[in-house]
């Protein structure tokens, strides 16, 4: 995260307020994470079952879900191999793009789509990271995990509030946990 430079992310009105620990407005009615968010949620997918005994690697393929500004997809891009990050909003697939052609990010791979059926041409992914909140978990994304692999998102927990889910796909079947409470934006269906 120390190389990713997060205010060439944001509008250049909140440029000064870039690396304050917050959330930032990034247009379209939708928010840039606050970093310490994005950092617990990648140090989670670091945290896969693949992954157990050499946590120095890196990730293999990784779906995110919900692109925004682009800033999540640069600093995935610096722990997995391959980066498919999917957006709604063709106003926000398009600034991220702009975005993030300066840091030349070979391996990052901006779609737009509805990011609920996953991406199927990109599975099965090491990790699957959502910056959108849902009901549940959609069973696309468990469907196109790979066996090792570890889901991260944001989903409504049982007192009505959104809560991080993790969920690993080991040999043995599906671990579900319920983490923290958090504050996403929600997951939508369509693109728009
Ligand atoms: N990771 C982003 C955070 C963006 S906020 C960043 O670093 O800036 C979450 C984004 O998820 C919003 O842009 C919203 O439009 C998008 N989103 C919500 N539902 C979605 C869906 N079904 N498919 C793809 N993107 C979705």
């Amino acid at each position: 995260m120390g190389t990713v430079e997060r205010h060439m992310f944001v509008d250049s009105a909140l440029v000064n307020q870039a690396y304050e620990d917050t959330s930032l407005p990034i247009g379209l009615g939708q928010t840039i994470s606050k970093p310490n968010v994005v950092a617990r949620m990648i140090e989670l997918l670091l945290g896969a079952p693949s992954l157990a005994n050499k946590p120095a690697d890196r990730l293999g393929r990784v779906l995110e879900i919900g692109t925004g500004c682009g800033y999540q997809a640069a600093v995935l891009s610096h722990v997995a191999s391959e980066v498919y990050s999917i957006e709604r909003l063709r106003g926000l697939h398009e600034r991220a793009r702009a975005n993030l052609r300066p840091f030349r990010l070979a391996t990052v791979h901006l779609l737009l789509g509805d990011g609920m059926v996953g991406y199927a041409k990109g599975a099965p992914y090491a990790g699957i990271i959502a910056a959108a909140g849902g009901e549940a978990v959609p069973e696309a994304w468990v469907a196109q995990l790979a066996v090792g692999g570890r889901i991260v998102a944001p989903t409504r927990s049982s007192t009505g509030g959104q809560a991080l889910v993790v969920i690993d796909k080991t040999a043995r079947g599906i671990e579900r946990r319920v983490l923290e409470a958090v504050h996403f934006v929600p997951l939508k269906s369509g693109i728009a």
